[in-house]
């Protein structure tokens, strides 16, 4: 076996790694990584990139390794299936070993010299620092009236404040890092648990470029479940809400149980209603159902949380970078208390 050299040293201990979660990105890989490395190398020689390969099933993987042979600073997870972005990250940071981590899309949407923002801010000692997109105007209306109304809904509703705006595009601090990891939610919502973590966090506003190539992988639906996903993780006002309702429908049948009482007394009976009878019916067991099936979505989402499964499957692992997986911090911590063992 050869002595480790330098550079083997360089690549064992990266201050700054980019994670880049992929799915069916072939075509992007190449531009991207011309783009990005110039800017990591004007940074520091310490860097390292982890591609995530989320069940991609075009050569995505195939060319992360072409590229992986000259420069081992590159390497890759690969999944065995799609697990979805959220879970790419989650994996991107569990294989990250940099002092500082960066999270960006592969399709060029986020402008790799915005890094070297990202890096001068955190070594000014912010722990998060995240790209604020200025304009949403490469959306569909539709989709910029939802995304506006999701961010009302979540600013109200939801246990920490979401800056509008802002995404996956972010670079966060080793000490953030480690206490992302701790959070072993199945149903992952990035974006709301950055915020939850807290710490010093500063926005640094940036254009979304257009996708490089291929198409986004975002349905319509996709995006309204993830919405969901987002405000029932953080959020138990939609279970709260039947509550208040049930109470107002309550009172309001008391009420009409006192008119028609009243009413009864004083004229007598008259031909009974069936068409109010009918819509009244029909109205109260269509909200029986809502409130059913949102509490079925928190029970589905509890079901998911205790089977407990490991939140991805790794079935390759690319270069050196992407090799070992550091240990969470409070994994390291929490050992387990004697009751507990036994
Ligand atoms: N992505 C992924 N798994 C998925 C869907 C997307 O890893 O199931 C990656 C994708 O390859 C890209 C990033 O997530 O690097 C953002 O995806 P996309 O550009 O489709 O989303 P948009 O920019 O439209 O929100
Ligand atoms: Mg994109």
């Amino acid at each position: 076996m050869r002595a480790p050299s330098l550079k083997d040293y360089r690549v064992a201990s990266p201050e700054i790694s980019v994670i880049i979660p992929v799915h069916n990105e072939s075509a992007n890989i190449a531009p991207l990584c011309d783009a990005l490395l110039p800017v990591l190398n004007r940074i520091t020689d310490l860097w390292e990139v982890v591609f995530i390969d989320d069940g991609s099933r075009d050569d995505t993987l195939s060319r992360i390794k072409l590229r992986s042979i000259d420069e081992p600073r590159i390497g890759a997870v690969s999944f065995s299936r799609n697990f979805g972005k959220e879970i790419a990250i989650a994996a991107g940071l569990d294989h990250a070993r940099g002092e500082a981590v960066v999270i960006m899309d592969a399709d060029l949407q986020h402008p790799p010299e915005m890094i070297e923002t990202f890096v001068a801010r955190w070594r000014e000692g912010y722990t998060m620092v995240y790209g604020q997109r200025t304009d949403r105007s490469d959306e569909t209306r539709i989709k910029r009236g939802f995304a506006h109304l999701f961010y009302r809904l979540f600013s109200k509703f939801g246990e920490v404040s979401l800056p509008e705006g802002a995404g996956d595009f972010r670079l966060i601090d080793r000490k953030g890092v480690d206490v992302l990891r701790t959070l072993g939610e199945r149903a992952r919502f990035s974006k709301g648990l950055y915020a939850w973590i807290g710490f010093e966090s500063i926005g640094v506003p940036f254009e979304v470029a257009d996708r490089r190539h291929g198409q986004t992988k975002w349905s319509f639906r996709k995006l309204l479940r993830f919405a969901f996903d987002g405000i029932a993780s953080f959020s138990s006002v939609p279970l709260r809400i039947w509550t208040y309702l049930g109470t107002l429908i309550s009172i309001c049948s008391i009420l009409t149980a006192v008119y028609f009482l009243v009413r009864t007394l004083l004229f007598g009976t008259d031909l009974p209603g069936f068409p109010s009878l009918i819509v009244s019916v029909m109205f109260f067991s269509g909200i029986q159902l809502m409130s059913l099936g949102i509490i079925g979505e928190y029970v589905g989402r509890i079901f998911a949380e205790v089977k407990r499964r490991p939140l991805y499957v790794v079935a390759e692992h690319v270069g050196a970078a992407a090799q070992a997986v550091r240990p969470a911090v409070a994994v390291q911590d929490m050992k387990p208390s004697p009751s507990e063992r036994t």
